[in-house]
C-alpha cells in the first residue's frame, strides 16, 4: 500500500498445503515481526479461502481474514460466509495479502478480476457504512461482483471493527467480526476490496469422480440430519434455535453477564423469530453462500414488511438482546442493522455496550439509550473511540471491573461460568474468547457443562476440530459429518489437490496450526497470565445455578502439552 501497486507470486513450498487460517498462521508468523505494531505498517492483512473453497462442496466458502490482531495484540483469524471465500478461490487466488501502508488519510477500493488486481482512489466513499459502500461499488462494477468493505469503525482505527462481505441473494453483510481486523483494514488504508469471479472457470480436480462422491456423501449426510436437514432446527430457525436452550441452562447472557437467564428470553427465541419473519414477508431457511444444503440464514423484516438485517443470529441475540436487558427482536434487529452499517462486531459493540450500561451511560432495555451510543461510534466522538475501541478499554475508561472479556476480546453469549469448556476456550484458544474456536455448547450433553471435570479435554477437542473447519472453509454448523469420519475431509482434500494425505497427515496440520498461533502470540509477548477468565466471574455466582468458573488454572496452562 506504500507503493500503490500490485503483484501476484507464486505460492512458495512452504504455504502450498495449507489455506484459511492455518495460511494466515503460517504467513503472520514467517512475515509479520510478532511485536509489532497491529495498526503499522509491518502488520499484513491477509485473506485467504480454504482449501475446499471455491469448489461445489455444500458449506465451504468461508473466508478467512488475518492479521496481528489490534483487539488483543496476539495472532488472528475470523471467517465469515458469504461469497467472498468462493470468488477468491475461483479467482485462482489461494492468499490476498496487503502490506505497508499509503500516505495518512488516503483510502483506496482494490477491484480484483480474473485478468488484474487495480488500487484506485476511495477517498468519496470515507464516510459510508458497509451498505453503501457496497452499494457504491455495485454501481461502478456490476450488481455480481462480491465487495468486502469496513465502516466507519473501521476507518476511524476502532478494535471492535470487523470486515462485511456481501453473499448470496439479501445476504448482504456477513461480517468476519472478531479481533478488530477492520481497524487493521483500515489501517492499511483500504476502504473496499472488490472481486470480480464472472470469468473465473471451475476449479480442476485431482480426482474428479472421487471428490464428487465425497462431495455427495457430505452433502446426503447434511440433508438426513435431524439437526442440518430441512426439518432440523438450524434450517427452521437458524443459530436463534439455541436461544431456550441456553436460557434454560443459565449461560444466557443477561445484563453485562449479571445473570444466565433472562426474563424475556421467550420473545428472542428461534419460534419467535420464525413466526414473526415468516408472518410479515421476510424469508428464513437461505443460504449465505451459493449450494449450501443448511441453508441456516434469514432475512429479518420490519412490520410492514422492509427488511432490516441479513442475518440475524445467535450470538448479536445474546450480546445486543439480553445482554442489553432488551427482549424485543424488532429492537435487536434493528441495533443489529447499525452494528453491521457501522462495520462493527456485534459481540464487542454488545459487549461495550453492556459495560457502558452498567457505569450508568445507557439504560438496560432501552434501545433508544444505546442507538445513541452506536451513533457516538459512527460519528467518532471521543465517547464513541472509546466504546469503539471494545469492552475492556470501555471498562477501563468508565471505571467498571465486571467485563466479560478474555485475551482482551469480548465473550460471545455463552456465560462461562455455565458453560465451563466454552470457558476454558475463551481463555487457552490463541483467538482468545471466541466461542467458534471450539464451542462446547455442542457438547453439553456429554461433558456436564457446570462441572469442571473434562473441560480441557473437551475443549482441546473442539478447538483442534474447528482448526481443521478454520482452514478447509468449511462452516461450523456443518462439521457433523466431517468431525464423525476425518477420513472424508482428507477424499475431499486428496480428491482437489492430489496430495495423497493421509488421516493422521489431517491431523498434523490442525495441531501444527494451533502450535504457530501458540508460538506468534508467545512472541508477542502473551503470557499464562493472559489465558485466564475475569476475576469476578471466579467470585460473582451466576444466577440462576449459583456458579462460579473454577476450572483450575493449573488444568488449563497444561491444555497444549499434549499437542
Ligand atoms: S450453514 Fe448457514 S452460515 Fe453456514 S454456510 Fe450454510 S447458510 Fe452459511
Amino acid at each position: 500500500m506504500d507503493r500503490l501497486e500490485t503483484k501476484w507470486e507464486a505460492v512458495s513450498p512452504e504455504y502450498e498445503h495449507l489455506g484459511g487460517r492455518a495460511l494466515i498462521a503460517r504467513i503472520l508468523l514467517t512475515e509479520v515481526p510478532p511485536r509489532c505494531d497491529p495498526l503499522g505498517p509491518n502488520n499484513k492483512l491477509i485473506f485467504a479461502p480454504g482449501l475446499l473453497g471455491g469448489t461445489s462442496l455444500s458449506s465451504s466458502g468461508r473466508l478467512s481474514i488475518g492479521g496481528k490482531s489490534p483487539l488483543t495484540g496476539g495472532v488472528k483469524e475470523a471467517n465469515c460466509g458469504g461469497n467472498g471465500g468462493s470468488d477468491l478461490a475461483r479467482l485462482g487466488i489461494k492468499a490476498l495479502v496487503v502490506e505497508g501502508q499509503p500516505a495518512a488519510g488516503m483510502l483506496y477500493q482494490l477491484h480484483i478480476t480474473k485478468e488484474r488486481a487495480e488500487l484506485l482512489p476511495a477517498g468519496e466513499w470515507r464516510g459510508l457504512g458497509t451498505y453503501d459502500t457496497a452499494a457504491r461499488a455495485r454501481e461502478q462494477w456490476g450488481g455480481d461482483c462480491t465487495v468486502l468493505s469496513i465502516g466507519q469503525a473501521g476507518v476511524f482505527l476502532m478494535s471492535a471493527a470487523g470486515v462485511a462481505c456481501t453473499g448470496h441473494d439479501e445476504q448482504d453483510s456477513r461480517l468476519a467480526a472478531r479481533g478488530g481486523l477492520g481497524a487493521l483494514m483500515g489501517s492499511k488504508g483500504l476502504k473496499a476490496v472488490v472481486l470480480d469471479a464472472e470469468a473465473a472457470a471451475a476449479l480442476p480436480l485431482a480426482d474428479a469422480e472421487l471428490f464428487r462422491a465425497s462431495a455427495r456423501r457430505f452433502a446426503t449426510e447434511l440433508i438426513e440430519s435431524p439437526k442440518t436437514g430441512r426439518k432440523g432446527a438450524m434450517h427452521l430457525y437458524g443459530t436463534s434455535a439455541i436461544v431456550a436452550a441456553v436460557n434454560e441452562m443459565g449461560a444466557f447472557p443477561t445484563r453485562n453477564f449479571s445473570a444466565g437467564s433472562f426474563e424475556a428470553a421467550e420473545n428472542l427465541t428461534g419460534q419467535r423469530l420464525r413466526e414473526l419473519t415468516l408472518e410479515r414477508g421476510g424469508k428464513m431457511g437461505t443460504p449465505c453462500m451459493a449450494g449450501c444444503v443448511i441453508a441456516c440464514c434469514n432475512q429479518f423484516v420490519d412490520p410492514v414488511g422492509n427488511p432490516v438485517v441479513s442475518t440475524l443470529q445467535y450470538e448479536t441475540i445474546g450480546l445486543l438482546g439480553s445482554n442489553l436487558g432488551i427482549g424485543s427482536l424488532d429492537e435487536v434487529a434493528r441495533l443489529n442493522r447499525l452494528c453491521n452499517d457501522y462495520g462493527l462486531d456485534s459481540i464487542e459493540a454488545g459487549a461495550a455496550l453492556g459495560v457502558a450500561a452498567e457505569a450508568g451511560l445507557a439504560r438496560f432495555g432501552d434501545e433508544a439509550s444505546f442507538t445513541a451510543l452506536l451513533d457516538e461510534i459512527a460519528t467518532g466522538s471521543v465517547l464513541g473511540r472509546v466504546l469503539g475501541q471494545g469492552a475492556v478499554v470501555t471498562g477501563r475508561v468508565l471505571g467498571v471491573s465486571r467485563v466479560p472479556a478474555a485475551r482482551g476480546q469480548a465473550m460471545p453469549a455463552y456465560d462461562p461460568r455455565a458453560l465451563k469448556g466454552n470457558g476454558v476456550t475463551y481463555a487457552t484458544s490463541p483467538m482468545g474468547a471466541d466461542h467458534t474456536a471450539g464451542n462446547a455448547f455442542g457438547n453439553r450433553l456429554e461433558v456436564n457443562p457446570l462441572g469442571t471435570e473434562g473441560q480441557c479435554e473437551l475443549s482441546l477437542k473442539l478447538q483442534l476440530g474447528a482448526a481443521m473447519l478454520d482452514s478447509t472453509g468449511l462452516c461450523l454448523f456443518a462439521r457433523p459429518p466431517v468431525f464423525a469420519d476425518p477420513q472424508l475431509t482428507v477424499d475431499l482434500i486428496n480428491s482437489r489437490f492430489g496430495w495423497g494425505w493421509s488421516v493422521a497427515d489431517l491431523e498434523e496440520m490442525q495441531r501444527a496450526l494451533l502450535q504457530t498461533e501458540l508460538a506468534f502470540n508467545e512472541e508477542a509477548g502473551h503470557t499464562a497470565a493472559d489465558a485466564r477468565i475475569p476475576e469476578y466471574m471466579t467470585r460473582e455466582p451466576l444466577p440462576p445455578h449459583k456458579v462460579v468458573f473454577d476450572v483450575p488454572d493449573a488444568e488449563m496452562d497444561a491444555i497444549f502439552s499434549a499437542l
